[in-house]
């Protein structure tokens, strides 16, 4: 039995049954926690997020990698899928999030923190949009926002080539050069993730310049 390392997992006997963990302690434990009865449940799994991927999330009030769980109700449709969930035990949060379906990386805000997401609720063409935006407080804010793309409406489906940084301009903002692999093709874009730059020359996403972007935030209200 693996963990999410990839690395075989340790084998714990307790009186409450036997369990696989991920064999590294905190902080760079994978959280990987499986019963010995869900063992090929938890392998099946595994394989479905490591087809998808593998993204690890990280939940948004602790910034700690979060647990992959499964369906394990046979009477659910979802049966057998994972998810993803916060690792703490005493004050989970409330992260929750598929883990066989692709999610980007979330961006770091300018604090170097995982960005959250977090919806428009205000009245207007937006309404309903999802965005990243910094993790902390209103008041403890860095102002970081960005649109998400949302994968689940049809309409914003996008073919995602395989993109690699292969340059940094030293310009001012500093632009990061993208090569599509497939197809040779470069582009340069401001933004540090490989997919969300191609999203923007695609026009997926807005030319993200690291001014402008202080003035789509006070439109909304969050
Ligand atoms: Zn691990
Ligand atoms: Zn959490
Ligand atoms: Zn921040």
């Amino acid at each position: 039995m693996e963990c999410l390392h990839g690395l075989p997992a340790s084998a714990v006997s307790t009186k409450n049954g036997k369990f696989w963990l991920c064999n590294r302690n905190k902080p760079k434990s994978c959280e990987f926690f499986c019963p010995d009865q869900d063992r090929s449940l938890f392998e099946t799994a595994m394989a479905m997020w490591r087809a998808n991927g593998p993204i690890h999330p990280v939940c948004d009030t602790h910034q700690r990698l979060a647990r992959m769980k499964v369906v394990k109700d046979v009477s659910k449709l979802n049966f057998g899928r994972p998810f993803f969930v916060c690792c703490d035990r005493e004050n989970p949060c409330k992260f929750w999030q598929w883990a066989d379906r692709h999610e980007l990386p979330k961006p770091k805000c300018r604090h170097g923190l995982n960005a959250c997401v977090r919806k428009v609720k205000k009245e207007g063409e937006n309404q309903g949009r999802l965005f990243f935006c910094c993790p902390n407080e209103r008041e403890k804010s860095c102002g970081f926002f960005e649109w998400k793309l949302d994968l689940e409406n049809p309409f914003n489906q996008v073919h995602f080539p395989h993109v690699e940084r292969v340059g940094i301009l030293q310009s001012n903002p500093a632009l990061y050069t993208y090569m599509v692999a497939e197809t040779g093709l470069t582009f340069t874009s401001a933004r540090e993730n490989p997919h969300d730059a191609y999203a923007e020359y695609i026009g997926e996403l807005p030319i993200f310049s690291p001014t402008g972007d202080m003035e789509q935030l006070s439109l909304i209200d969050y």
